[in-house]
């Protein structure tokens, strides 16, 4: 735990440094080429004066030499030192706007450090905090799946080493441990499966076409019809004749996992009922069960990847029913909802748009 903060925090470090960087060679490129341009005028214009006060000077020597007199001599001295005065106080007033100017832009370019370290902080947090939610959630599923795979490959063991050192061992006793085996391997398989699915689905384009919502329920329906007879359970299936817009096969799939645990977490001898309707411009497909119903602190969580509610922990099944249903009804640009009384049953809803 520790360690991933430490980690964070030096991800956020790193990319703040980054923005800052970022920040701080703009705002002083900005104030090297603002200094630039705003000295270079000033330069400008002292250089005019310079030479201007130097013209000034040799026109006055040339009307000296014209008159010939002591007076305008004394007159040519005054005026040239007056306008060497002047140069020298323009040069002075240059200096000091200079230094000011390098001081203003010596506070902005503070200011800009001080606020680019917060402001880049920020984006950094920003720019991380999904990254980190998907790796986090990557870290999780990863520690998930082991965890999934590794109980029925420790049953295996187990089973198989006692009954390896059993001196005395029947044939029959042989027979009772492969059955056990055959079951775990069946359960590693289910769950290899659905992680396969759950990868491959992410990448697989869906086809979406018209698909009559009747008809997705009668072929759910049939896949499902062996389980709910070994339990003496009635599907009532009455969905309308409605076609929405999505890929058949994924939207049958999505059904049968509904009418699997339908089956599942209900009592011998119930009832599930597959029905539809229309709302707006989608068209809905219910699985409506008597079952156990869901507790509301699992609700929200029953569409992750692995959960199971705590109820049916025990062995009904490996967690990964809704998310690879909701995975591939949200791939046909629709959405899967729950509601659920305990004691009294639950309700799964698609909703997908009308074709
Ligand atoms: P699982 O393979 O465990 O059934 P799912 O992802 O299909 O995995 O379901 C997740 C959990 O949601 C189940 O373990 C179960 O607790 C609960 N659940 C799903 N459907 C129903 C239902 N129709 N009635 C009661 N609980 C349900």
């Amino acid at each position: 735990m520790t360690k991933r903060i430490l980690k964070t925090d030096r991800r956020s470090l790193r990319l703040t440094l980054s923005y800052l960087a970022i920040i701080m060679v703009l705002c002083l490129g900005f104030s090297a080429i603002f200094y630039q341009a705003t000295t270079g005028n000033l330069d400008l214009s002292l250089n005019s004066s310079g030479q201007a006060s130097s013209k000034g000077t040799s026109d006055k020597g040339l009307s000296l030499q014209a008159d010939g007199a002591g007076s305008s001599s004394v007159s040519l001295s005054g005026a040239s030192s007056d306008l060497t005065h002047l140069d020298a106080q323009l040069r002075q007033q240059v200096q000091a706007i200079r230094e000011g100017l390098l001081r203003r832009l010596a506070v902005f370019n503070l200011g800009a450090l001080l606020t680019g370290t917060v402001v880049s902080y920020l984006l950094a947090r920003r720019t991380l905090q999904p990254i980190e939610a998907a790796m986090e959630a990557q870290a999780r599923f990863s520690s998930d799946a082991s965890h999934e795979l590794r109980t029925p490959l420790t049953a295996l063991r187990a089973r198989s080493e006692v009954t390896l050192r059993n001196p005395r061992l029947t044939l029959a006793e042989a027979k009772h441990t492969i059955k056990g085996n055959i079951e775990q391997v069946q359960k590693l398989e289910q769950i290899t499966d659905g992680l396969l699915q759950l990868g491959n689905e992410d990448h697989r384009r869906l086809a979406r076409h018209p698909v009559s919502l009747e008809e997705v329920a009668n072929e759910a329906m049939n896949t499902v019809v062996t389980q709910a007879q070994e339990k003496h359970i009635i599907i009532t299936e009455t969905a309308p004749h409605v076609k929405v817009q999505a890929d058949r096969q994924s939207l049958v799939q999505a059904t049968t996992i509904l009418l699997d645990n339908a089956i599942k977490y209900s009592d011998k001898g119930s009832t599930i009922y597959l029905e539809g309707t229309t709302e707006g411009s989608y068209g809905l497909l219910y699985v409506r069960d008597e079952g156990r119903g869901i507790d509301s602190s699992d609700l929200p969580h029953i569409f992750e990847r692995f959960y199971r509610a705590d109820a049916s922990r025990s062995r009904q099944g490996h967690g990964l029913g809704l998310s690879i249903a909701q995975n591939l009804i949200e791939r046909n640009n629709g959405r899967i909802g729950v509601e659920s009384t305990v004691g009294k049953g639950s309700v799964f809803v698609i909703k997908l748009p009308l074709a």
